[in-house]
């Protein structure tokens, strides 16, 4: 088996109808970069970022933030890399932060993510200068955790401009145009609000981790409700289907990142709703980029709009069980 993985590296994640699929890798840590290019990883769909705050009691300044990402964009190759900023909070934690997020009953409810970085405009700033200096060495693309309006992308591409010009004016080296701003799409209300996004946002992240979790009120961590978190539950199908028809129809590129798209038993779902881009850990890469190979673009199509009319999550399991087993 590892022999036809290693193999299968140098083909192309297309389908057996020639639909082309572009495979990223989601990355964690630098020494993760190796991994992503060894597997043939097309790109980064999601750098997360918070390896650099963590298990530290100050916070990193601008150079030494600038000097790791430039040093993995770098190994990257000319690959786009996506760098999201700051998700800490929920389940991620900082000693560093902890002052910041204050105290909240529910944390996956209160100050994390988007919401920290909007808080504290001047943590914003210094990554997001970082982010545009690392710029300079390669293809980049911002990417925005846990956004719930339009607002909250607005006020972040206000910082972004202003970041933006203080660089040029001091004529530092950084990215050579804005680069895409995006958002992830993993809560509800911003699923459903995708196609006021879609407007504003250079490009979407679906990330079915969280979108699970605040869809269906499991938290990912609680082993009591584990059994309840259903990633074929039909509201989430249909929160991923609706966000990822808005993003499409504003000409947005549509991504999805989360644990769902590195499992090779989910891609018919999301070939048939019309992504193109799946973006996973990189030991993920092999099986889906197989799966891709193996399926055929129109039947995966047909596949969602039949599952698009199902309200049972028993139901949608064994309709994609039947298509899995025949191709
Ligand atoms: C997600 O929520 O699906 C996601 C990709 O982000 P994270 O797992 O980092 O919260
Ligand atoms: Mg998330």
């Amino acid at each position: 088996e590892a022999k036809a993985l290693a193999r299968l590296r140098r083909l192309p994640a297309e389908t057996r109808d020639g639909t082309r699929v572009q495979l990223q890798a989601n990355l964690e840590l630098p020494r993760e970069v190796g991994q992503a290019t060894a597997v043939g990883a097309e790109g980064v769909g999601l750098l997360r970022t918070e390896f650099l705050y963590m298990n530290r009691d100050d916070l990193p300044d601008e150079e030494e933030q600038t000097e790791i990402l430039s040093e993995m964009i770098a190994g990257l190759a000319g690959r786009t890399v996506t760098i999201r900023t700051l998700d800490i909070g929920g389940e991620k934690l900082a000693s560093s932060l902890g002052d910041h997020l204050g105290a909240c009953a529910n944390p996956a409810l209160g100050v994390r993510a988007i919401r920290l970085s909007l808080r504290k405009p001047d943590l914003l700033e210094t990554q997001l200068a970082a982010i545009l200096r690392a710029g300079a060495v390669g293809p980049i693309r911002i990417l925005l955790p846990l956004i719930t309006s339009v607002e909250e992308l607005r006020a972040t591409r206000d910082v972004l401009l202003r970041v933006w010009r203080r660089l040029k004016r001091r004529k530092v080296r950084m990215a050579k145009s804005l680069p895409p701003l995006g958002v992830m799409i993993e809560v509800p209300g911003a699923a459903l609000s995708a196609d006021a996004l879609a407007r504003e946002a250079d490009f979407f992240a679906v990330g079915t981790n969280d979108l699970i979790m605040y869809t269906l009120a499991i938290d990912r961590g609680e082993e009591q409700v584990a059994h309840l978190y259903n990633p074929l539950h039909p509201a989430v199908f249909r929160l991923i289907h609706f966000a990822v028809d808005a993003g499409l129809r504003a000409g947005k590129s549509v991504s999805v990142c989360g644990e769902m798209a590195g499992d090779p038993r989910y891609t018919p779902l999301f070939i048939g709703l019309g992504v193109r881009e799946l973006s996973m850990g990189p030991k993920a890469l092999a099986r889906v980029k197989d799966r891709v190979r193996r399926l055929d673009s129109a039947a995966a199509a047909r596949l969602a709009s039949e599952i698009s009319m199902l309200s049972d999550a028993a139901e949608i399991a064994q309709l994609l069980d039947i298509f899995n087993e025949k191709q």
